[in-house]
């Protein structure tokens, strides 16, 4: 029988990031991940007969250091250098494309503006740039190395200058509406750009907490955090992880569900020995990795028995219900959409901040919101072989849907919001109705129960203040390390949160190993 140092759950990208480190420094590892396919929330998956799509869609939050230090290049990924624009729609106004430094379409003011907006945000983008690549230190940690962390940290913000160090203080919290309010007067460019701080939280326009921090640290990705999608796919992505982690020596299995963490231990304490597969089999290890979101981990992986109380309170209380449905349609062919040439960035379907705002008002009493909002890309113009030639896919995140409503996702619900959809789609696109041959739409229940995430969550638990840095998923496992000697997390639940970044799977494997 294999040995095996260390057994890592779940094969998203930061498991199988994870993994290889490990086995880059001579670990055995082996990664055992429920589903067929590997990738987590980031797999493609055949969606109707020849049509293809991934959950998520685009690339923006991975730095060029991870891609070079796994050496993906050699493994067939090519990053696109080709950014999305993203574009305002509006039903009664022409379309406004947002570049990374210009914009088109809006009035000449709007312009001038938006340079002094992305100047800001880049600043301090760049001072938080290095955190999110570094173990958050425990909050009672007076280790110099955590001493100096917290110190780099006020030397990053202090060499800002201090003007600029002042306003990082005022604007950091603010909400997203007060942000680009006081930047921008047209109504759709405002709440495009409020959209990359809001889209996988629970926030909305007017709500204080992180979306002005989740920003910022979506742009310490490659392209400053410009949306990219890979000319061969985000297929392409995981395969070169997938080779990769083989190529470490990773043992992977697919269709492998893990139903237990065991923990043994002895007078001398817990330790972890090893995980019980849902088919009975038994794999031996002394540590286990996990990037199962934190709730799956603790409360159904290892179970409250083998955990303090006050631990498992903790857990249970995360905040982990997800917002974000996904509405995948196979389309007959390429739609056109009102002032566009080509629908080729990623459109939001907002006329003003406050259809973010009411359609959240809904969906935070369980209801589904009127008129939901959308952040439209059609892959297939981008990567090849999502779709049959001459054909298209048509890949939306859709906000806010609750996961849970009254009366449960019924099949006439979904066939409801659904026909909402369509019916803002053909708003946009006249027609576009005509050339749907199938729709498919997950809601975040959905979500949960095909991608093995607690609420469906994009970023497994809310990445808010008091669930962030050295606060997440608690401060009792924020250094990836959990209360259990041998079990640790890698996954979007631990610092620095979800997105396809790879920094949680790559932190969590330097903190193993250090
Ligand atoms: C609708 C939607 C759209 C998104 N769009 C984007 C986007 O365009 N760009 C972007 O950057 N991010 C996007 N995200 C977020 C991003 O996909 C996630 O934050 C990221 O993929 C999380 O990666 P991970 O490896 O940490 O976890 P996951 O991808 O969730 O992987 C965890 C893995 O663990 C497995 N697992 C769980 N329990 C067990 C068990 N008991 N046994 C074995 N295996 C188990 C799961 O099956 C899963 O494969 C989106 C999210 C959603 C929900």
């Amino acid at each position: 029988m294999t040995q095996h140092d260390t057994i890592i759950i779940g094969g998203g990208h930061n498991g199988l990031i994870c993994a290889t480190l490990l086995a880059r420094a001579g670990q055995r590892v082996v990664l055992l991940e429920a589903n067929r396919n590997l990738g987590g929330l980031a797999a493609t998956r055949e969606f109707f007969s020849g049509f293809n799509a991934p959950l998520a869609s685009t690339l923006y939050a991975m730095p060029e250091k991870i891609v070079a230090e796994l050496q993906l290049d050699q493994h067939g990924y090519t990053p696109s250098s080709q950014t999305l624009d993203l574009i305002a729609l509006s039903r009664n106004e022409n379309p406004i494309h947002i570049k990374a430094d210009t914009i088109g379409g809006a009035e000449v003011g709007e312009s001038t503006s938006y340079g002094d907006y992305q100047s800001m945000l880049r600043t301090f983008a760049k001072a938080l740039a290095p955190f999110w690549s570094k173990t958050m230190p425990a909050i009672s940690d007076r280790k110099l190395s955590s001493l100096a962390t917290f110190g780099h940290l006020g030397i990053k913000l202090r060499t800002m200058g201090r003007a600029d160090m002042l306003e990082f203080f005022r604007v950091a919290m603010l909400p997203m509406r007060d942000l680009v309010d006081e930047y921008f007067k047209s109504e759709s460019l405002r709440a495009a750009l409020c959209w990359d701080g809001l889209v996988g939280t629970s926030m909305a326009p007017r709500s204080p907490n992180q979306s002005v921090i989740t920003v910022l640290s979506r742009m310490a990705g490659s392209h400053g955090g410009l949306h990219t999608i890979p000319s061969q796919g985000m297929s392409s992505l995981i395969s070169a992880l997938e080779s990769a982690a083989i190529a470490a020596g990773v043992e992977i299995r697919t269709e492998t569900p893990v139903s237990k963490v065991i923990v043994g231990g002895d007078e001398h304490g817990q330790q972890v020995d090893g995980v019980l597969l849902a088919n009975g089999e038994t794999i031996r290890a002394s540590r286990v990795v996990s990037s199962a979101d934190p709730k799956t981990t603790f409360l159904n992986l290892v179970g409250a028995p083998a955990l303090e109380i006050e631990f498992t309170n903790r857990i249970r209380r995360l905040r982990t219900k997800g917002y974000v449905a996904k509405l995948n349609l196979a389309l007959s062919s390429l739609p056109k959409f009102k002032g566009l040439d080509e629908p080729n960035g990623r459109m939001i379907t907002a006329d003003k901040m406050d259809d973010l705002e009411f359609a959240w008002d809904s969906a935070k009493y369980g209801e589904i919101p009127e008129t939901p909002v959308m952040e439209i890309v059609i892959p297939s113009l981008r990567a090849r072989g999502l779709a049959p030639e001459g054909k298209h896919v048509l890949s939306a995140n859709v906000m806010y849907i609750p996961g849970q409503i009254s009366g449960g996702w019924t099949a006439a619900k979904k066939q409801e919001l659904l026909s909402r959809l369509i019916a803002i789609l053909d708003l946009h696109a006249p027609g576009l109705s005509t050339l749907v041959e199938h729709a498919e739409l997950l809601t975040p229940e959905d979500i949960q129960n095909e991608f093995n995430v607690s609420g469906g969550h994009w970023h497994h638990a809310e990445p808010s203040v008091d669930q962030l840095l050295m606060m997440r998923p608690t401060y009792e496992a924020a250094q990836y390390a959990t209360p259990i000697p041998g079990l640790y997390l890698c996954g979007a639940g631990s610092h620095p949160g979800g997105d396809i970044s790879g920094n949680a799977g790559r932190n969590a494997a330097k903190a193993i190993l250090s």
